[in-house]
């Protein structure tokens, strides 16, 4: 269409009846199009028609909706627009219909309806764009200030949209090319204005008229405009935070909002980190990872999750210790002093630590092994472990293992995942600020395996001296070196720590105390410990041995003292409440158990009576000073005894026999019941035995088949056939804890002999040792475990295989007086220790093979 040249359109016109939407000359439109009217004016006059003319319609705005009266032809509008039809898109779905587009020509108004059907046809008349007006420029004088004030509105508000966009500085040329009689109608189109508004210009044919109409318009949308990049403002602001240089905003001295200082206090932030980046001392290749970490950082906005993740990072590379460390300070002897100091016993384990010190004073070097502790909870692995640490002067940080079955644990989640963080080595590293403590890894026989991957291996790399200065924790991303960091592991035992892993390590065996031991660690360590953590002095609470032996013996039963340590904050804290109350001279005593002590006076000196906790209780007094713990206050206390001397009761049967047992948590004895009842000869085994104990069964149960005659044993019926018509039954308790090795053997037999001899075995004997077909018996493992439990158990006498005797140096002297060894090399001997009087061999006839 020719701007401002003039138009002439056909007197008669098709009229295209709208319903929404107004077109005003000088503008474009797409409009649906479904009336049957409408319809029928495409089908029979644009899509038919071949020449330009045929195209040109009547387009009569804001007629009411045309399906609903088909028949009778709504009252039209008067003034309408001239449009060329540009473009006709006909389609079926979801009802038939068209689509046209159409480019408003000139305004017209309709003389007189033609025709109504089958689409409307009426003689128009048009109302500009007219021949002999176009070249006038009179009416652009006369005008005047009108269209050169609707001019200056229009630049204005053109001015305001954003000229990078090419439609927009089309329109803005557009502006100085047009004739100016032709904006409003343009300008209107384009700017949000309603129908009813868009009629009104419609219908204002006169050109003042439409230029004073169209200003308003104009300036409403300029002030809209305004408002909108007011309240956008701050937005823009963020994005340039996001895009470029932020410093620049503070040197312009922009007076700053709540929120901008919040935007500054925040970039300081990052400014800060990056300097702290930059004057750490980390590696080369971190700080590169850490520059190009801190210059995303910079262009993120807040709201990002990537932004706090990225930060978190950044912080965590700058708290790790790349550089830091410790001076190691170490002196043999007063390491030696120290470790003495804090431990009583356990001195194959202390001789150890300090060769390990020593080779680390005379060679600064840790590529040694990694020391694992093994041994039962509460021998001080732990507790060596920290002392090993103190006596460096180094860092302690203690890993628990127990339980951990993914590896992401130890090497960390990858920054990918939502919630990653690094493994616990990194974080240990980070909570002691140094890169050179002592790591111990509690627990190593505990690690799990999952689907997640084997800690396990993970480990490897962390304990191998050759890998571990650079070890990569996924969360990091990059290598850190841990070959400062002394490890130590512990563990119950070498059984479940993976093969790969036990290969780095020195296992150094801690076993259990003997009562003794424990009631020296008790006096030296652990009640000082407690007084100390419960406020109160020896002047107020006195512990004797022979209560402390009580504790031992009727309360715990243990290989370590972890429990006998509870046990006594338990009696600290009751001897805490009663100094308390005694502070306080009105408040009674409310204990009321008096004259129950008889059957304790044994455990009490004679002049300590008086003073004893519960002999005070009745007099509603404040206890004398100090408070005595006997063992009537023991029971008071920690309630009646727990473990009583059971074994005389329960070996007055035949068919029971004590064996020694190694678990994890130390040695243990155990009972061991049989039984026989009518049945075909079939053996029955309980108490979740593993494979190598039901072999030992079978095994006990054949050689004493064969023996059976040599000793006289006989089943119910007499014969000497002992599985003929009779079913044995087997026990082991405790029934919920899985037992298996070699080393029942000979209790095993023991107890069959004593069922078919109807024979006691004797109450004090205890037993280990691998049994033979042929009736050797063989060496068994942690014989030092065994021996304190029976010794514990109260037990005289032991067999133990011979070939075991070199291992009884390990046990302390008063244990062995306390005990007697028997060292048996076959079941013949053990049979003769265990039953009182010797068992009885039938001679073995001797046959003379006569040669005649
Ligand atoms: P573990 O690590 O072997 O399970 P811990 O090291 O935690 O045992 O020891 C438990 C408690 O027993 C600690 O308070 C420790 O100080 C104390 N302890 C264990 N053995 C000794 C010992 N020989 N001398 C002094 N205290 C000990």
């Amino acid at each position: 269409m020719a701007a401002g040249s003039a138009i002439q359109i056909p007197s008669r016109l098709p009229l295209l009846l709208t319903h929404e939407g107004v077109l005003l000359p000088g503008s474009t439109m797409r409009t649906s199009v479904d009336s049957p009217r409408n319809m029928q004016l495409v089908r029979s006059r644009l899509l038919k028609g071949t020449s330009l003319r045929s195209t040109i319609i009547g387009v009569i705005p804001n007629t009411s909706d045309p399906t609903s009266d088909c028949d009778d032809l709504p009252s039209l509008h008067r003034i309408g627009t001239a449009a060329l039809a540009v473009q006709v898109v006909g389609s079926n779905w979801p009802k038939p219909h068209y689509t046209l587009l159409v480019t408003g020509l000139c305004r017209f108004q309709i003389l007189q309806l033609l025709k109504e059907k089958p689409y409307p046809v009426a003689e128009v008349e048009q109302l500009d764009r007219l021949e002999q007006f176009t070249n006038q420029h009179k009416s652009e004088e006369e005008l005047g200030e009108l269209s050169e004030q609707f001019y200056k509105y229009a630049v204005q508000l053109v001015e305001m949209l954003d000229m990078s966009v090419p439609a927009v500085a089309k329109l803005r040329r557009l502006l100085d090319n047009l004739p100016r009689e032709a904006l409003p109608d343009i300008l209107t189109s384009i700017i949000r204005t309603s129908n009813q508004e868009k009629l009104q210009i419609l219908d204002a044919v006169r050109l003042e008229e439409r230029f004073k109409m169209t200003i308003p318009l104009l300036v409403r949308q300029i002030e809209g405009l305004k408002l909108l990049q007011k309240t956008r403002k701050p937005k823009q602001d963020d994005d340039k935070r996001v895009v470029a240089i932020r410093p620049n905003r503070r040197i312009s001295h922009i007076p700053s909002t709540t929120e901008d200082e919040e935007e500054e206090d925040d970039h300081d932030d990052v400014v800060m980190l990056e300097k702290k980046i930059r004057t750490s001392s980390m590696s080369e290749q971190a700080l590169k990872v850490c520059l190009k970490e801190i210059k995303r950082l910079k262009k993120m906005p807040q709201s990002m999750p990537e932004y706090a993740l990225t930060r978190n990072y950044l912080e965590l590379m700058v708290e790790l210790p790349w550089n830091k460390s410790t001076k190691d300070r170490l002196e043999i002897r007063a390491a030696r002093i120290l470790l003495d100091n804090d431990h009583y016993a356990m001195e194959k384990l202390k001789k150890r630590v300090l060769e390990y010190l020593a080779v680390r004073q005379l060679k600064n070097n840790l590529k040694g092994p990694i020391l694992c502790f093994v041994g039962p909870p509460g021998v001080g692995k732990t507790s060596v472990g920290r002392s090993i640490a103190k006596t460096l002067g180094r860092e302690f940080h203690r890993i628990a293992l127990g339980g951990v079955c993914d590896q992401s644990d130890i090497r960390g989640h990858r920054r990918t995942y939502v919630g990653s963080m690094p493994g616990r080595i990194i974080n240990g590293l980070k909570t002691v600020g140094v890169n050179n403590p002592v790591f111990l890894l509690d627990e190593v026989d505990k690690l799990g395996k999952s689907l997640q991957g084997d800690p396990a291996a993970a480990l490897l790399e962390v304990l191998d001296p050759e890998q571990n200065h650079s070890f990569t924790d996924h969360y990091l991303n990059v290598a850190f070196d841990l070959s400062q960091v002394l490890f130590i592991a512990t563990a119950n035992t070498t059984a479940t720590i993976p093969p790969a892993l036990l290969d780095r390590m020195e296992i150094i065996q801690v076993p259990g105390y003997t009562q003794e031991e424990k009631i020296e660690i008790a006096h030296r360590h652990l009640i000082p410990k407690q007084l100390e953590q419960h406020g109160l002095t020896p002047q107020q609470i006195q512990i004797p041995q022979v209560t402390t032996l009580d504790i031992i013996t009727r309360y715990t039963r243990e290989a370590g003292v972890r429990s006998l340590d509870r046990k006594l904050g338990a009696i600290c804290r009751a001897v805490a409440v009663k100094v308390a109350e005694g502070q306080h001279k009105e408040t009674k005593p409310d204990r009321a158990e008096v004259g129950e002590g008889e059957d304790c006076k044994e455990h009490v000196s004679e002049d300590a009576k008086t003073e004893s906790i519960s002999d005070t209780a009745d007099l509603a007094l404040p206890p004398e000073m100090p408070i005595l713990i006997d063992f009537h206050a023991l029971k008071d206390i920690l309630g009646p005894p727990m473990y009583e001397m059971e074994v005389s009761e329960r070996l007055s049967q035949p068919g029971v026999a004590i064996g020694l047992a190694w678990t994890p948590l130390g040695g243990e004895i155990m009972f061991v019941e049989a039984s026989r009842m009518d049945g075909e000869g079939q053996l029955t085994l309980t108490g979740q035995l593993g494979d190598v104990m039901k072999e030992s069964a079978h095994l006990a149960i054949s050689w004493l088949r064969s023996n059976a005659k040599r000793y006289q044993l006989t089943n119910a019926s007499g014969s000497f056939d002992l599985l003929d018509n009779t079913d044995i039954h087997l026990h082991f308790p405790a029934g919920a804890v899985t037992k298996d090795g070699p080393s029942a053997g000979v209790t095993i037999v023991t107890c069959l002999a004593s069922l078919f001899s109807g024979r006691l075995v004797c109450s004090d004997v205890a037993m280990t040792g691998e049994i033979t077909l042929r009736g050797l018996v063989l060496p068994v493992g942690g014989i030092k475990d065994k021996v304190l439990a029976a010794h514990r158990a109260g037990l005289k006498r032991i067999i133990i295989p011979r070939r075991n005797e070199k291992d009884l140096e390990e046990i302390a002297v008063n244990v062995r007086q306390d005990l007697t060894f028997v060292m048996a090399s076959c079941l013949d001997e053990v049979l003769n220790a265990a039953f009182d009087g010797g068992f009885a061999v039938k001679p073995r006839v001797e046959r003379l093979n006569s040669k005649l």
